[in-house]
């Protein structure tokens, strides 16, 4: 079938929306149609060459819509149901998955970098020529077929632009609180880095009880934005990660039990660790460069029992907790939607990715329906 979809022919490019060929679902695939992609940061780290993808690529990994087709042997979903999808198709088989630790499965992570689905191929095209998928999404575009794995099920009355969220940027930040951290009322949280991801982890911070919750970020206007979101209080980054650390340590009464890293700046994750108060932990959910160091005191670390806890994928499940985290969305203690602050349609993918890098979105979602298209 033809669809529209936005491709990067090149690294440090524009994308272009144009017609490719998608194939039908092979066996263990299925044909989504799209209806919100949210925009990543993680999506500009291939633009940027951070992460490097090869071309050309039709990017997006963080979206929702209905199945319209199966593929053989499909038993997860069916035609009609409505899906967020999740960018880790864990294979539930491997020594990762049987520890039950399903977001870092030893076989999808090594296939991500074919760049196509599950048996590296593609099944979207050009003229005959192949192009690559996206964390075997591609969800900027009106459709894309995808690993059975990757459709999680929700309820037909959540809005397809915050499952679109929950399917990165949320669960990131939310698994963070609730599954890497668990973060129990009354504990102390710092927040560091308050875009998408932050803000979510924010958001579940402050829907389990922790107090204080702080929010820290580079300028004020941003701390302010993040107390409309439930921060009881907010520092502005101090030019240096101890004097940072140094002022949550005091808005805190001592240092914080969970110090999230949203960012991945290697100061940032420094800020982290120093902020946090004996047993505490550093939570660190940013994707830093390669060549990224992190200097901490070690004495502190036998001395004040301080942690430092990696976090991918906010360490979810996303066949649960795509679906516990849209349940408290649904009872209202976790304002998910609110951190939409721009919907574009699919053709002004790159005016997206502007409002993205300047700033000043919290989160861009692409309107990927044909209707939306102007
Ligand atoms: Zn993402
Ligand atoms: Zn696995």
């Amino acid at each position: 079938m033809k669809i529209r979809a936005a491709v990067l022919e090149k690294e440090g490019g524009r994308q272009h929306v144009q017609e490719l060929d998608l194939a039908p679902p092979g066996p263990g695939e299925v044909l989504v149609r799209l209806r919100a992609s949210g925009v990543c940061r993680s999506d500009y780290n291939a633009i940027d060459g951070t992460t490097g993808s090869p071309c050309p690529v039709v990017l997006g990994h963080e979206g929702a819509g209905v199945v319209e087709a199966i593929g053989a042997g499909v038993t997860r979903v069916g035609p009609g149901d409505h899906v967020a999808l999740s960018w880790t198709p864990s294979c539930g088989e491997c020594s990762e998955c049987v520890r039950d630790l399903p977001q870092l499965c030893a076989t999808v992570w090594p296939v991500m970098n074919e760049a196509g689905l599950m048996d590296g191929t593609s099944r979207l095209s050009r003229d005959g020529e192949r192009v690559y998928h996206y964390c075997f999404l591609s969800t900027f575009a009106e459709a894309c077929v995808v690993p059975e794995r990757s459709c999680v099920r929700i309820p037909d009355d959540v809005p397809f632009d915050v499952a679109a969220l929950v399917g990165c940027a949320v669960t990131t930040g939310v698994g963070a609180v609730w599954r890497t951290a668990s973060v129990r009322p009354g504990d102390r949280v710092a927040v560091i880095g308050c875009g998408g991801v932050g803000l979510s982890a924010l958001m579940a911070a402050v829907a389990v009880g922790a107090e204080p919750v702080i929010a820290v970020d580079t300028t004020q206007a941003r701390v302010d934005a993040a107390k409309a979101f439930g921060a009881s209080a907010g520092v502005v980054w101090a030019g240096s990660a101890e004097a940072t650390a140094e002022a949550v340590r005091e808005v805190s009464g001592g240092g914080v039990d969970y110090a999230i890293e949203a960012t991945g700046q290697g100061e940032a994750m420094q800020a982290a660790v120093l902020s946090t108060r004996t047993r505490g932990a550093a939570d660190l959910i940013g994707n830093p460069r390669e060549d990224t160091e992190l200097t901490v005191p070690a004495r502190t670390i036998p001395r004040m029992e301080r942690r430092i806890l990696g976090s991918i994928y906010g360490s979810a499940r996303p066949e649960r907790d795509f679906l516990t985290t849209l349940a408290v969305y649904r009872s209202g203690r976790l304002p998910l939607d609110r951190l939409i602050s721009h919907r574009l349609p699919l053709a002004e993918v790159n005016e997206a990715f502007d409002l993205m890098l300047s700033g000043e979105a919290l989160r861009v979602v692409l309107d990927t329906t044909t209707e939306g298209a102007s």
